[in-house]
């Protein structure tokens, strides 16, 4: 979580340069139960990889989401910032436990940026411009629909897609060689990139086999009209 408190210091100070803000997780926030004078910000469909620590498969989605609540002391100009990363479990493991997501540092400091644009609004009041708000990257295609029963945001009822919707605007997609990855604070042996990518989220090899097989067809089909053709044209003029 260093990454996390690091970046959020650096653009809070930019922001609003003397207010003290601090931030802390806590893992029972639950959306809309807030306490007077707090304010919400959800952040939705945030992309992140994911590993099991029983069985080390790996997989990824775009439907993570990010709850923070947020307070201001006007008058102390101190700030507080409570905030739930909402976890997945392995779908493979029989007994699975919640895992955290890993994110990719710029995906942290588009959230992060975010935050602060909701803070500014919310708890500030300055006029911010909605369109402002930063787009989470998708750093790889994510196929098939999203794995509910194995999700800890719908659990909780606030997870997007639980009604299977559209593709959000708020997210674009990037290919993840691009940037690297931030590991989480916690990470246990760096075996991470074992190539066991997922199946759910749509693997590269799945992709890669479609092409295999696509190709192989085109093969095939020209293989037969270069046989059909002259044998066509020996028939015909033996016809005659
Ligand atoms: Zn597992
Ligand atoms: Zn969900």
């Amino acid at each position: 979580m260093e990454i996390w408190q690091q970046i959020f210091a650096q653009k809070i100070e930019q922001m609003k340069p003397g207010d003290r803000w601090t931030r802390k997780m806590d893992y029972n926030l639950q959306s809309n139960d807030l306490d007077p004078g707090w304010k919400q910000f959800l952040q939705r469909h945030a992309f992140a990889r994911f590993q099991c620590s029983q069985c080390w498969h790996t997989w990824q989605s775009a439907q993570v989401n990010i709850l923070f609540h947020m307070h201001l002391d006007r008058k102390q100009r101190q700030g507080q910032v409570k905030m739930r990363i909402f976890r997945q479990e392995c779908k493979k493991c029989l007994v699975p436990e919640l895992e955290p997501p890993e994110f990719s540092q710029e995906n942290i400091e588009r959230v992060l940026e975010n935050l602060v644009l909701k803070i500014s609004g919310k708890c500030y009041r300055d006029a911010i411009n909605p369109k402002a708000e930063a787009k989470i990257i998708v750093e790889d295609q994510t196929m098939g629909p999203h794995d509910s029963a194995h999700c800890e945001a719908c659990r909780s009822g606030i997870c997007y897609m639980q009604q299977e919707a559209p593709a959000p605007a708020s997210t674009f997609f990037r290919p993840a060689f691009l940037f690297p990855r931030v590991p989480p604070d916690h990470q246990e042996g760096s075996d991470a990139e074992t190539g066991r990518s997922d199946a759910e989220t749509g693997s590269r090899s799945g992709w890669r086999s479609s092409c295999d097989w696509r190709r192989c067809c085109c093969y095939s089909s020209c293989l037969v009209i270069f046989l059909a053709v002259p044998i066509f044209v020996l028939l015909y003029f033996k016809a005659k």
